[in-house]
Formats: C-alpha cells, sequence, structure tokens
C-alpha cells in the first residue's frame, strides 16, 4: 500500500490509443509519414552542432518560403499565438500607436494582445467577408500615424485571402512596420516578404506546412530589426525577447549561442522535414495545387447546393474554405455527424463566421 495521498491515475494505466482521422479543419493538418518520422528521431541537446545545424537548414527553408533574404529569421518555441505575441510584443512599446486592420478574429485578438502591452491601439474594421483597399489603408495610415499597421493575410474565421501589394509601400511612406499574420495562407497561396515590402511575417507549422503545432516561424526586416533592436524599454516577455531569440538562431554577431530556453527539438526535426518538402514540391507548384484543388472543392460544393461565405470569387482564401450551414441546419449537428460517420474534422465557424462550417484543404 502506498502512503501517498494522490494515487496513480487509473486513465494513465490504461493503453494510449489515438484514433487516425482526417483532418479538414483549418488546423492542424495531417501530418505525413515522413515529417512524423523525423519527429521520432533520438533527442539532442538544444545546443549541440548537429541541433544548430537543423535550426540553420530550417532559417534557409523559412527564407525560401517566405521569400526573404533576411538575417533575422526564426522558428519560435510554440504555437503560431506566441509569434503572433514575439512580432507584437517586440515592434511595439507601451503607448506608441498601432493600426489593425480587423476583418475577422485575428485582427481582433491582435487589437486585444497590442491593448495588453498599452499600446495606443486604432483599428480599421470592414464586415466580415470583407477586405480593405490601398486607399482605405492609406487613410487610416495617414488619420493615425502607426509605428506598426497589422493584417492578417488569411483571415482563416472568414476564409478571406487579403490582397497585399502596394500595402508595404503604403506603409514605409508613413514610416510605419508592415505586419502580416500569414499563419493559415503560407505556402498556399502567393505572398513574397521581401519584394511586397513586409517587415514582419510569421506563420505556423501546423498549417500548409502539415507539421505537429508548436513551432512558429518568424521573420523580420533590416527596417524592423532598426525599430526592435533600438527600444527605450525592454519587451514584456523574456521568453520572446528578439534581442535573446536572434541569438538563440545565430542570428545576430556574436560569436557564440547562449542558452536562452531549451528549444523543442524533436518539433525542430519535424518542421526541418516539412520545410524540405515544400523546397522539393517548389512553392510556386504548392500555391498551384491549392489553387487548383480549392476551385475544384468549390465547384463541387456549388453543385451540392451549398453556399461559400465569401460571394467574391477572387477574395477566396484557397486553404481555409467557409460555406453557410443551409437554413434550416444547426452546424454543430453537421460537423459531428461528419466526425461521427467519416471521421473526417471540419470545423465550425469562429467569431464572425460562428454558426456555419469551416473546412480547409492543405
Ligand atoms: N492567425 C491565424 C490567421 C490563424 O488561423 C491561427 C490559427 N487558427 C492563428 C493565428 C493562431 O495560431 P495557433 O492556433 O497556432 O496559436
Amino acid at each position: 500500500m502506498s502512503s501517498l495521498c494522490v494515487l496513480p491515475p487509473e486513465c494513465l494505466l490504461q493503453p494510449f490509443t489515438v484514433p487516425q482521422r482526417l483532418m479538414l479543419g483549418p488546423g492542424p493538418s495531417n501530418v505525413p509519414a515522413r515529417i512524423t518520422a523525423a519527429g521520432a528521431q533520438p533527442i539532442l541537446g538544444h545546443l549541440h552542432a548537429e541541433t544548430i545545424e537543423i535550426m540553420n537548414q530550417i532559417k534557409s527553408g523559412i527564407q525560401y518560403a517566405f521569400q526573404t533574404q533576411n538575417r533575422v529569421t526564426l522558428a519560435v518555441s510554440g504555437p503560431g499565438h506566441a509569434a503572433m505575441e514575439c512580432a507584437i510584443f517586440n515592434s511595439l512599446e507601451h503607448g506608441e500607436s498601432v493600426l489593425i486592420a480587423i476583418n475577422g478574429i485575428w485582427g481582433e485578438r491582435a487589437a486585444e494582445i497590442a491593448e495588453r502591452i498599452g499600446a495606443k491601439v486604432n483599428t480599421l474594421v470592414t464586415s466580415a467577408g470583407g477586405y480593405f483597399t490601398n486607399e482605405e489603408i492609406e487613410q487610416a495610415l495617414d488619420k493615425y500615424r502607426p509605428v506598426v499597421f497589422f493584417l492578417t493575410h488569411g483571415e482563416s474565421s472568414t476564409g478571406v485571402v487579403h490582397p497585399i501589394d502596394g500595402i508595404g509601400d503604403l506603409c514605409h511612406k508613413y514610416n510605419c512596420l508592415f505586419l502580416v499574420d500569414s499563419v493559415a495562407a503560407l505556402g498556399g497561396t502567393p505572398i513574397c516578404m521581401d519584394e511586397q515590402g513586409i517587415d514582419i511575417m510569421y506563420t505556423g507549422s501546423q498549417k500548409v506546412l502539415n507539421a505537429p503545432p508548436g513551432t512558429a516561424p518568424i521573420s523580420f526586416s533590416e527596417r524592423a530589426c532598426q525599430k526592435i533592436f533600438n527600444r527605450r524599454t525592454k519587451p514584456i516577455s523574456y521568453f520572446l525577447d528578439m534581442n535573446l531569440l536572434a541569438n538563440y538562431w545565430g542570428c545576430d554577431d556574436k560569436p557564440v549561442r547562449a542558452y536562452h530556453h531549451t528549444g523543442p527539438v524533436t518539433s525542430f526535426y519535424g518542421l526541418r522535414e516539412s520545410l524540405a518538402i515544400l523546397a522539393e514540391t517548389g512553392l510556386e507548384n504548392s500555391w498551384k495545387r491549392h489553387k487548383e484543388v480549392a476551385e475544384y472543392f468549390h465547384k463541387g460544393l456549388g453543385e451540392m447546393g451549398l453556399k461559400l461565405f465569401v460571394q467574391d470569387k477572387k477574395a477566396r482564401l484557397p486553404t481555409v474554405t467557409t460555406i453557410v450551414a443551409p437554413p434550416g441546419y444547426d452546424w454543430r449537428e453537421i460537423t459531428g455527424y461528419i466526425m461521427k460517420t467519416y471521421n473526417m474534422e471540419i470545423s465550425g465557424g469562429l467569431g464572425p463566421s460562428a454558426g456555419m462550417v469551416r473546412s480547409s484543404w492543405f
């Protein structure tokens, strides 16, 4: 008899099993066997020479995926939210003005994060399913004179892909950094960080990249580095401080990398393999495949009599499709039935698309 007051939990004494499932929600997506196998490789120390080499390969892979030459390019240890906080915490200081484009929940969330660090939050809001013209963005930049402009590339709550061309130049005209959330879009629809004048961009590992959740690629332009490495105050988070992370990822001039945190090495292996698959496939092929599959899928849905939430065809995000639940049906019953009958995940709407169903085809 044990003298402990808390006994080993009965549930943990049972065998562990996880069902096979077709993951068609807006992420995480199914992980190819090659990536799962990479994650099952032996653990190495987070500062071993081999791990550093893997981290360097990840950096090159992110530079390719983002189409950037930025020196400060790395993967945050954490989900998309960690990269989102990293971008906002490092680029903004208390009292500084930020402009956030809101056409779904990700803009709302960015506004909440910026508010928590005491930034002066200004918003540009449109209805769900909509997006902004460059004229509207310029007017808001002129009015609020922000130091950072936040835009969601792929708004997964509504299924809208936002046009990016010309916005970087506008931001720079107003001496503002252009920050883009491409968690739900990167790799599945064109975006070229350097060419489009994006200063800070991040994504997640579990969407188009098909790796397990838990690592989040991010990159900072030279212009962004000028701002983030010359702050008056330290960023609120030690864990997400880019001064420390840049050193940990070998993005600064220091000859040695110091211990900052214990990187999730097996997740790095998976991310490395997912970026290798993208490099082998080719970005353009990946964009083309997502476009073709999305168009085929949308056509099929139309033929079934289902209505898509995004009316404007060119605004439809190829990676996440939002479908209006037919009148008289509850979305929970639809997603529940599909899960029970076909073991397939499609998800319910989020924020403005609550009451609808969302499906992706990464
Ligand atoms: N931004 C967008 C556009 C997303 O779709 C998501 C995840 N659905 C996130 C940020 C947050 O990513 P995570 O859930 O990995 O924190």
